[in-house]
C-alpha cells in the first residue's frame, strides 16, 4: 500500500528530496536534479585490497533521497534514475580502468525477498553497465546496523564466490561497484576474496559516500 502512494506520489510530481513540485515524469525537482552531478575534486583514502577506486557524490541530499526511497520504499525506479544520473562518470571510469567483469556485492537473503531486487544491479541497469554476479551470500544475518563490529565482520564474511566463478577470475581485472562506502571494510573483504582467487586487480565505484 505505502509502494501504491508512493507512486501516487510520483505521479503527482512531487521531489522526493524537498517537496517541490519534480520536472515531468522524474523523481526530483529542478534544482535538486542540478545536485546530481559528481562531486570532485573529493579527497580520497586508500582501501586495503582496492587499486583504486571513484565516488560519484556524498551521502546527503538529493543522493541519500534517492537511496533512502529504492531501500525504505522497495522502489527499483528510482535506483535505475540513480544509475542514469551517474551513467557518464561511471562509464568514464570504466573506459579508464577497463575491467574484464563489472559486479556488485548481494544482499543477504532475508533483505533480499523483502526488497525483491538488487538496488545496485537496478543501478548498473539504469547505467547500462554489463555486469556478471560472481558473489552469494549464505544464511540470514541480521541488519548490519544492530551488529557490534565482531559481527559485523563476521556478516561481511558471509560473501562467497559462486561456484562456477571460483576458476573464472585469474588475472582478471574486477570492478566492484556498490552504493554507499561508509567504513570501506565490505568492499575490502571482497577485493581481498578475489585476489585470493588470483584476480589482477579489483577496483571499485561507489555512487555515494557517507560524510
Ligand atoms: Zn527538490
Amino acid at each position: 500500500m505505502r509502494k501504491l502512494l508512493r507512486l501516487l506520489g510520483i505521479a503527482q510530481g512531487n521531489c522526493l528530496n524537498c517537496e517541490k513540485p519534480a520536472l515531468g515524469e522524474e523523481f526530483l525537482c529542478e534544482d535538486c536534479l542540478k545536485e546530481l552531478k559528481p562531486q570532485h575534486p573529493m579527497e580520497y583514502t586508500h582501501i586495503p585490497y582496492v587499486f583504486s577506486h571513484r565516488v560519484f557524490g556524498r551521502y546527503e541530499g538529493a543522493i541519500k533521497s534517492l537511496i533512502l526511497n529504492t531501500k525504505f520504499e522497495n522502489n527499483p525506479y528510482t535506483a535505475r534514475f540513480l544509475g542514469k544520473a551517474v551513467k557518464d562518470y561511471l562509464w568514464e571510469y570504466i573506459n579508464e580502468i577497463q575491467p574484464d567483469i563489472i559486479t556488485f556485492p548481494e544482499l543477504n537473503l532475508r533483505r533480499l525477498w523483502l526488497r525483491g531486487f538488487n538496488q545496485v544491479e537496478e543501478i548498473l541497469k539504469g547505467a547500462d553497465v554489463p555486469y556478471q554476479r560472481i558473489f552469494e551470500r549464505k544464511g540470514f544475518d541480521p541488519p548490519m546496523a544492530r551488529l557490534g563490529s565482531q559481527e559485523r565482520l563476521k556478516a561481511v564474511q558471509s560473501h562467497q564466490v559462486r561456484k562456477h566463478w571460483l576458476h573464472a577470475l585469474e588475472d582478471k581485472k574486477i570492478l566492484v561497484v556498490d552504493d554507499v562506502l561508509t567504513t570501506g571494510q565490505t568492499i575490502s573483504h571482497l577485493c581481498q576474496l578475489l585476489l585470493s582467487l588470483g584476480a589482477k586487480e579489483t577496483h571499485a565505484f561507489f555512487i555515494a559516500r557517507s560524510v
